[in-house]
């Protein structure tokens, strides 16, 4: 690799681990460092924890931070990606209006870019994996919460303050049940992981007939929506029935982002796609059902490519394209 190959240091922050990584401009990763958030410590501890990995992670690509020409940083919750603050995070406690990208820029002498997790893996995806080249694209994670990114002429949608792209958040049920962002009939609040389970434990607990809670070892609060796969797959009743529920609210979703977006693909990532045709065959059926028939013809879905990497290849390739926008002052 010739020296001047700018490399850039990712930084994936979530609310229970944070992934940092030397990353140069082809996606590949030359080092790797996974570490614990310590989340309970608000800002400051986490701050410092980020710091750490972000050292070991050069130690690891054995380079200086002065090999490195800026750092992405991915985070989720709400931030605004000009001022780089992050404003709030429902997975990190604590945290309010911190001006998370000037505090690195000033711990690591070096220019940083901050940008929404979600926004970031859609990015990762497009850059790296199974988007390579792809225009108009949503890139939709369905795990324990549903976050994503929606990328249109090539470009990461996000908004006047970099707000945008918050698709987990759209009301898909005025009277649904709340959700952790304060509003309630949210996407993530009907079709998540955390939904299935929460919707499986209130049947149990209401005296459903069903296999799941024996295949959680007698323990409502070990039903997670793992536990429910495993019933369906068992062919349990209930645990189908609640598949196609949560099937039914995510292609209702899917079928606004396509009316709305009109995109080439829509990539899945996250846990909850691992249930494969089981919850996307019922979903399909829901999205052509509901969506613009043209536009349902014309879209791919095609599965996540990178995995738990594409937040930080993702955040990498964010600080690349704003070095090549703005290319600001060059270092001393
Ligand atoms: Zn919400």
């Amino acid at each position: 690799m010739p020296n001047k190959d700018p490399l850039i240091l990712g930084i994936d922050l979530g609310g229970t681990k944070i992934l940092s990584s030397v990353i140069n401009p082809g996606g590949e990763m030359l080092s790797r460092d996974h570490s614990v958030t310590p989340a309970a410590e608000g800002p400051k501890g986490v701050i410092q924890a980020i710091l750490a990995s972000a050292e070991r992670s050069l130690e690891g690509a054995s380079v200086g931070i002065d090999r490195v020409s800026a750092i992405g940083v991915g985070a989720p919750g709400l931030s605004d990606t000009e001022a780089g603050i992050l404003f709030t995070s429902p997975n990190l406690p604590g945290w309010k209006d911190v001006p998370l990208r000037d505090i690195l820029q000033e711990k690591l002498k070096k220019r940083a870019f901050l940008i929404n997790d979600g926004n970031a893996a859609a990015l990762g995806e497009y850059y790296f994996g199974a988007a390579k080249g792809v225009a108009h694209f949503i890139y939709v994670t369905i795990s324990t919460g549903i976050g994503g990114g929606i990328v249109v002429d090539g470009k990461v949608l996000k908004g006047f303050k970099g707000m945008a792209g918050e698709i987990g958040h759209m009301t898909i049920a005025d009277d649904g049940p709340p959700c952790r962002c304060g509003n309630r009939g949210c996407w993530e609040a009907l079709a998540s992981g955390t939904a299935l389970a929460k919707e499986t434990r209130r049947r149990i607990e209401t005296g459903a007939d069903t296999s799941i809670l024996s295949l959680a070892g007698g323990e409502i609060d070990q039903v997670t929506a793992h536990t429910v796969q495993s019933a369906a797959e068992k062919g349990d009743p209930l645990a189908n029935q609640l598949i196609l529920r949560t099937a039914h609210y995510f292609g209702v979703g899917v079928a606004n982002l396509i009316n709305i977006f009109n995109p080439e693909m829509i990539v899945i990532g996250g846990g909850l796609s691992n249930m494969g045709e089981r919850l996307f065959k019922p979903a399909h059926k829901e999205v052509e059902e509901r969506a613009f028939n043209r536009a349902y013809r014309t879209v791919r879905f095609v599965r996540a490519a990178l995995g738990r990497n594409s937040g930080v290849l993702g955040a990498a390739a964010f600080a690349l394209d704003e070095m090549k926008r703005a290319p600001g002052e060059p270092d001393a």
